[in-house]
């Protein structure tokens, strides 16, 4: 006899999953420092197969979701790229792809443009080619970047690229805006790291100093103006780390709201960070999206605010924010239902300043940096590798 279908409860009225993110793997040919992968990544288990990811676009897309973004590790490591995106165009999705460029080709931009892929965004460690491929831990990287994102404006497609700023970059961003500008980029993040995963690991040496952010700043005001005086579309878009701010970032848009990832091994998270908490996660081999977005106990343990402490609970601005990121304040309080730290109300607040003000003196060279692989991540999951004293206390 058939199952009667599955109908939720939704208990916390939650909004549809209208951002789906598949993170099609976790193999990636660069190491970035700043990767913002799970630790313990090179542990999980089995990547979903075709079929399985397929069912998972039909579910979200029946229920509601409308632009998926294909990430990892280097989306372009999974062979069936291109059906998932043709399958995803016949669904009706807006499909990007999150991608180094390492892997790409001409042909594989003529492919996945006609299989249906309407966005591509090429992320660059740095405008300086030795940098870049110091960072990236390749020597063809940057080189194979170039003529990929040549490759994608060709093809029609809008140039979007993404530099993840840091301590070690961010005094030349005025040649990574002029490396843009001779790719004829429309869309330009600048986007400093945020401190997950490797990032968070590697925090001492990757977070500016303040003085180096405004100045960055500043020097990316100057182009703007230089830009629009020249009548060239390009927009340039400056991401701080919320290390300087002093309220947190309305992370996700509320837990389980709008953004769904999906992770290779099928587990379900309501941010990409999420399964470094301590909760369980259902996985999409053994329930249904309905079940999962609507009646797990993942998604809902902080949706609504009845998890939430002082000061959060009593505090007029909670609708705004939702007390930050959950992870945040796990990673930095040890705590996930305490404030994010970032705020400056929050009794823990002193964290983010002494980070602040370790980045002034901090001396950590590019080669001392724990570089995102399959080794470093073992040596996480086994203990050899723990985030430093600086980046947790
Ligand atoms: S951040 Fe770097 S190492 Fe991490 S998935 Fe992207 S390209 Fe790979
Ligand atoms: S106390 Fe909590 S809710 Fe209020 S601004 Fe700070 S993080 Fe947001």
């Amino acid at each position: 006899m058939a199952s009667a279908p599955y109908t939720p409860s939704n208990p916390n009225n939650a909004g549809l999953p209208l951002w789906l993110l598949a993170e099609l793997t976790y193999r990636c040919p660069l190491q970035c420092p700043y990767c913002s992968n799970p630790l313990d990544f090179a542990t999980q288990g089995k990547e979903l197969s075709t079929e399985q990811w397929v069912d998972v676009l039909q579910q979200a897309r029946k229920m509601g979701a409308a632009q998926l973004g294909f990430s990892g590790g280097e989306p372009l490591a999974r062979p069936d790229l291109s059906e998932l995106i043709g399958e995803a165009r016949q669904l009706g999705y807006y499909t990007n792809l999150i991608t180094s460029g390492i892997g790409l080709t001409e042909s594989k931009v003529e492919r996945f443009k006609q299989a249906g892929l309407d966005h591509i965004q090429i992320s660059f460690q740095a405008s300086d080619e030795t940098v870049n491929n110091a960072l990236a831990g390749s020597r063809k990287a940057f080189a194979n970047k170039l003529a990929m994102a040549k490759a994608v404006k060709a093809a029609g497609y809008p140039m979007v690229l993404n530099f993840v700023t840091h301590r070690h970059n961010i005094d030349n961003i005025d040649k990574i805006i002029e490396l843009c500008i001779e790719l004829e980029a429309d869309f330009v993040e600048l986007a400093t790291c945020q401190f997950y995963g490797f990032a968070h690991l590697n925090r001492l040496g990757l977070l500016p100093t303040k003085a180096q952010l405004e100045k960055a700043e500043a020097v990316t005001n100057v182009y703007r103006e230089k830009l629009q005086a020249a009548g060239n579309p390009c927009k340039l878009i400056f991401v701080t780390p919320d290390y300087y701010e002093e309220r947190p970032k309305p992370c996700m848009n509320g837990w389980g709201n709008v953004f769904l990832t999906v992770t290779p091994d099928g587990t379900a998270l309501p941010c990409h960070s999420a399964r470094q908490l301590p909760i369980e996660f259902p996985n999409v081999k053994d329930h249904s999206l309905q079940e999962i977005w609507y009646d797990s106990f993942g998604f809902n343990h902080y949706r609504g605010d009845s998890w939430m402490q002082e000061p959060c609970r009593s505090c007029d601005e909670k609708d705004k924010d939702f007390g930050g990121c959950r992870c945040q304040a796990y990673m930095l309080t040890g705590d996930a239902t305490a404030a994010d730290p970032v705020c400056a109300k929050s009794d823990q607040h002193g964290k983010i300043l002494a980070a602040r003000a370790e980045a002034e003196n901090a001396d950590v060279t590019i080669d001392a940096l724990t570089y995102r692989n399959e080794k470093t991540s073992k040596q996480c999951s086994d203990g050899q590798i723990i985030a430093s004293d600086a980046a947790t206390r």
